[in-house]
């Protein structure tokens, strides 16, 4: 994956290392290792990945975020996910192609995979004049994904609804649209859960 520096959106896909930033230890599959995101100027989010022995201030020295992993070997692609595209593989290609157009749909992805616990918040941000960013660590591949949260209105948020459900190939209502129904009800504040009619 590459950086561009300047040129990139509030949302990007950081992989997990496969070794210790700091003594280059490889870590063991089923061990525990942590992780900080942070922002350099001019360049964007770095993500480092640390063994338990190195990590201390130094490594979490101006972390927007920080959190501790358990690491997977990665597992070979699934055959499936060629098939059709998923929630996930749609999220990941929306992220590639960085269309501010469909950052709304980006947040709605985020969610519906956070909700199947594919995906884990890790922290909420406000950068200085700028909105609300989420961090999720995908559960799987241990990938720091930094989406940008735009805030939808409930009658905003019926639109991008739609939208997505387009995008993953099934008709708005349709019963064959199942990653549709996993929707979000709400995204502006988790706390603030709408009673169901
Ligand atoms: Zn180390």
């Amino acid at each position: 994956m590459s950086v561009q520096p300047g040129s990139q959106p509030e949302w990007n896909i950081r992989a997990a290392a496969a070794a210790c930033g700091v003594c280059g230890s490889e870590f063991a599959d089923g061990g525990p290792f942590f992780s900080r995101l942070r922002v350099v100027p001019g360049q964007g989010y770095d993500r480092g990945d640390f063994c338990p022995s190195c990590w201390n201030d130094d490594a979490r020295r101006d972390a927007i975020s920080v959190w501790k992993s358990v690491f997977r070997a990665p597992p070979p692609p699934p055959a499936e996910a060629l098939k059709k595209e998923t929630a996930e593989s749609l999220l990941r290609h929306l992220i590639e192609t960085g269309d501010p157009a469909r950052r709304e749909a980006v947040f709605v992805l985020a969610v519906m995979l956070e909700r199947r616990r594919t995906l884990i918040e890790r922290e909420v941000r406000m950068p200085d004049g700028g909105g609300k960013v989420r961090v999720y660590e995908h559960r799987g591949t241990g990938e720091a994904f930094v989406i940008e949260d735009p805030q939808l209105r409930l009658d905003d948020l019926e639109r991008v609804q739609r939208l997505v459900a387009e995008l993953l190939g099934g008709p708005a209502g349709s019963t064959a649209a199942p990653e549709a129904a996993a929707a979000p009800a709400a995204t502006t504040d988790r706390a603030n859960e709408p009673c169901s009619t």
